[in-house]
């Protein structure tokens, strides 16, 4: 982990937040690459949920909203973690994130303390949050120690910290004139329910996907880009008729999978977690977690596939007492809408289920650059590091390299070459006229770039073969290969390639 960090400071993906002011924890910058890979996920995203399905309509709503949502959606009452203070040095932990940093010992008597056994972590998780008073005991009678200092702490009993980024309306800061930074994507889409199937005549079953930014004030933001405040998400929420949703939710893991798995993050690297019923979030019916195999992090949440059942939009309509709603609801009496859709076989109003696959695009890039990065010992004994991302997801499609940077005529050719590769629309062509072809070739190694072109003197006509003439080298990342191709097949070449 820690030299994929390095590297991608040094090439330019992520950088800190606010760096030259010393930073702000949980905030992180895409670079020049980074922005690029961000893009290419997020596309590759949309491309398999939306255009190559039938039954997807897209969005992009306000990241701030309306208190009225995040109350009716029950994120004011509940989207808290449980934190602990010590109070010799007034330190505050995420409760879960303060138990799993213990050695191995303090967490089994944790475990042990709260009936559960440290393998089914997620079980003391859900058991800790449930019974503070004892949680407070556990902590103490285990010895736990703070991560700071590293002394048994004296801990104060768990309470909730509600995780929703506040924010003034207007010019005026009253009690009233306030709303939130949304803490997932997912609620700008039922809060258009009504308005996208009065807009595109969708019938059931049918979804809407989003791709935008969330924002959660994590206790202990940390492990990089993995647990950040300001994070982007990729969601859908999938409407079907209630007693089809089981099988939906069985269909969506599936497919989320095999995507993963396109992205160049194997099945065998994912854990499917059955999230247990006591650690279930509000809403949830059901919920897979997708537990992806992070180096030194271990598995972690990359995904979350939830049955959210009919709690979203019936919490969100007016008229909830007929509808037969069969998830518990706060009385809503602010609501103009009426959230129902024709059923699609007794064509009666219904509110229908809700099947939400959220995957986070950092923790996305986090996995596909951990998967990608590569060390190789070479022939003559050299190391290189290497990307070995999957093309459609690379960065930099192409590097076109002139073979001196002071000779005119190569480097005109090479320019003359990225701007016709660079019509093809296969992504960003670099032209890389630093001069050094060995460097050249080690930076776009680690930047994961699959293909580089090489213009040299025989391609123009200047070197000792003249039957090379009109022809350049194309060097493949990962194979070493080289290749002679002509300037003329070049765009079918790479095209066929990079598609
Ligand atoms: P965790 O248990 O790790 O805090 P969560 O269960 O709160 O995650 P969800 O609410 O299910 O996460 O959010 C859906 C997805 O959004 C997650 O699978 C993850 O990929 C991403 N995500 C959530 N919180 C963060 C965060 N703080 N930083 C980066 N990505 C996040």
């Amino acid at each position: 982990m820690e030299e994929l960090v390095s590297l991608c400071k040094r090439r330019g993906f992520i950088f800190q937040g606010s760096e030259i002011y010393g930073g702000l924890q949980g905030f992180y910058d895409y670079g020049p690459l980074g922005v690029e890979l961000k893009n290419n996920i997020k596309a590759a995203w949309w491309r398999t949920n939306v255009y190559e399905r039938d039954d997807m309509e897209g969005l992009d709503a306000s990241i701030i909203m309306h208190r009225q949502v995040l109350r009716h959606s029950g994120h004011e009452a509940t989207f808290s973690d449980p934190m602990v203070d010590n109070k010799k040095n007034n330190k505050r932990y995420r409760l879960d994130h303060l138990v799993k940093d213990q050695k191995a010992d303090v967490i089994a008597k944790v475990a042990e303390a709260m009936g559960q056994t440290a393998e089914n972590f997620p079980a003391v998780v859900a058991a800790l949050n449930a019974n503070p008073a004892q949680a407070s005991e556990a902590l103490r009678a285990a010895g736990v120690r703070d991560p700071f200092s590293g002394e048994v702490g004296e801990w104060t009993e768990p309470k909730p910290f509600n995780m929703m980024f506040k924010t003034t309306i207007g010019p005026v800061a009253d009690d009233e004139s306030y709303g939130y930074l949304r803490p997932e994507t997912a609620q700008g889409i039922f809060t258009n329910f009504k308005n996208v199937v009065d807009s595109t005549s969708r019938r059931l079953p049918f979804g809407i996907a989003q791709i935008g930014k969330a924002f959660r004030n994590e206790i202990t933001p940390r492990n990089f880009i993995f647990r950040v405040r300001e994070l982007e998400q990729m969601e859908i929420e999938f409407f079907c008729a209630p007693g089809t949703d089981e099988e939906w939710h069985e269909k969506w893991l599936e497919a989320r999978l095999s995507w993963w798995e396109a992205q160049g993050v194997p099945r065998s690297k994912i854990e499917i977690l059955d999230v247990p019923k006591e650690d279930l979030a509000h809403y949830s019916k059901r919920t897979y977690d997708l537990m992806y195999d992070y180096p030194t992090l271990g598995h972690e949440e990359i995904e979350g596939i939830a049955n959210r059942s009919d709690y979203d939009l019936g919490s969100h309509t007016k008229n909830q007492s007929e509808l037969g709603l069969v998830a518990r609801v706060e009385e809503n009496l602010d609501s103009i809408a009426k959230l129902t859709i024709p059923h699609p076989e007794t064509n009666k109003p219904v509110v229908p289920f809700v099947i939400e696959p959220s995957a986070g695009v950092d923790r996305a890039m986090l996995a596909v650059l951990s998967e990608a990065f590569t060390k190789e010992t070479l022939e003559n004994g050299n190391e290189r590091i290497v990307l070995k991302l999957k093309p459609h997801l690379a960065p930099i499609k192409v590097a076109v390299i002139p073979l001196a940077r002071n000779k005119a005529e190569l480097v005109d050719l090479a320019r003359s070459i990225k701007n016709d590769l660079q019509k093809l629309g296969l992504g960003r062509i670099l032209l890389e006229d630093s001069g050094n072809i060995g460097k050249a070739y080690r930076r776009h190694d680690e930047v994961g770039t699959p293909y580089c072109v090489t213009v040299d003197f025989d391609t123009v006509g200047k070197g000792e073969d003249a039957s090379l003439t009109g022809t350049v080298t194309i060097r493949d990342r990962d194979t070493l290969a080289q290749e002679r191709v002509k300037i003329s097949d070049l765009s079918a070449y790479l095209q066929a390639k990079l598609r």
